[in-house]
């Protein structure tokens, strides 16, 4: 069979490792992997997947993504270009590309005396990934400060959401188009210096409460509802530090699992099934997964 991305071989791969591009660090490769430029190459690569009935997924900064340990058959598009990373404020609004890491957009608006954001300190991975999944805590999520998000749509073109036509809930968003461009946030004016206290002190016990070094992926699964917690639950299944192959559940925070060198993707995914029927033969919870599995 011809190559299906013969004319992208610029910034088209065959058989590309994900596992370095994924914080569990663990998974196969993708059958094709691009790395598009512009617009138009993110355009015109999709529209070929499209054509050949490749599927694709989008990556970011691969935070909350587990891949499978055979790999992906399937075109991952990496958010990465610069082209996608632009940052601009004007008064209380400030824009963004899909790509711009959610650290430094928060350093940003600080800087510019622009509170709101700085909730969201500590949570990784890319503006986009954050808009896909609501990203947030519990200060609050990231989907009431969005007054705009421009997206390319199912055939491709570039559309306008309006903040009345977007909606967020729980760890979940209905911006359900192929590809996530940029986003305007609305923020309200304020000193840097207390919006910089604000997200020093929200660092701080992020730090505590959470395994940051290890290779892991954010919560696995979502709280059933907002005063049950996932990771209470897990807690008292008496599940912290249960072990399958190379991945535990983490003794700081239940609802993270750590992979332990020479894990497998294979691992992590035994223990989520083990916490899911121990959880629900206990205390009657079906917990959901808000980590993606590819
Ligand atoms: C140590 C640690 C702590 C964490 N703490 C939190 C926390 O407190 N709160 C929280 O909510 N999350 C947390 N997470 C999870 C994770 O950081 C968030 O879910 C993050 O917003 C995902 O962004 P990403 O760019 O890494 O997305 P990825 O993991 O790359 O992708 C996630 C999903 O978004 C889609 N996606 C990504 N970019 C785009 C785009 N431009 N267009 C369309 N779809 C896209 C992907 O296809 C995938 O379905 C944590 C993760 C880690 C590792």
């Amino acid at each position: 069979m011809q190559h299906p991305f013969k004319e992208f071989q610029e910034f088209v791969a065959e058989n590309q490792p994900l596992a370095p591009l994924t914080w569990f660090r663990l998974g196969g490769p993708a059958a094709y992997f691009a790395r598009p430029r512009n617009i138009e190459d993110m355009r015109a690569v999709l529209s070929r997947a499209n054509e050949a009935g490749i599927p694709y997924k989008l990556l970011g900064g691969g935070t909350n993504v587990l891949v499978r340990d055979p790999g992906v058959e399937a075109l991952v598009v990496l958010m990465e270009s610069p082209h996608f990373s632009d940052v601009s404020v004007v008064e209380n609004r400030i824009k963004t590309g899909a790509a711009v890491p959610l650290t430094a957009l928060i350093s940003q608006t600080a800087r510019a005396g622009l509170a709101g954001l700085e909730i969201l300190t500590g949570i990784p991975g890319t503006v986009g990934g954050a808009l896909r999944g609501n990203a947030g805590s519990r200060q609050g999520a990231i989907g009431p400060f969005v007054s705009r998000v421009t997206v390319l749509d199912s055939a491709f073109e570039v559309q306008e959401r309006e903040r009345d036509d977007l909606n967020f809930v729980d760890r979940e968003s209905n911006l359900d188009e192929p590809v996530i461009l940029s986003a305007e946030f609305e923020l309200s004016q304020e000193e840097p210096e207390s919006v910089v206290r604000r997200m020093r002190r929200i660092w701080i016990v992020k730090k505590e409460n959470q395994p940051y070094g290890h290779q892991s992926s954010g919560c696995i699964f979502k709280n059933p509802s907002a005063d049950i917690s996932a990771g209470a639950l897990i807690d008292q299944a008496g599940m912290k530090g249960t072990r399958h192959g190379g991945a535990e559940v983490s003794d700081r925070h239940a609802n993270f699992i750590i992979a332990h060198p020479g894990a497998k993707a294979d691992d992590v995914l035994h223990l989520i099934d083990q916490i899911q029927q121990r959880v629900w033969q206990q205390f009657g919870y079906e917990l959901e997964l808000q980590l993606r599995i590819w």
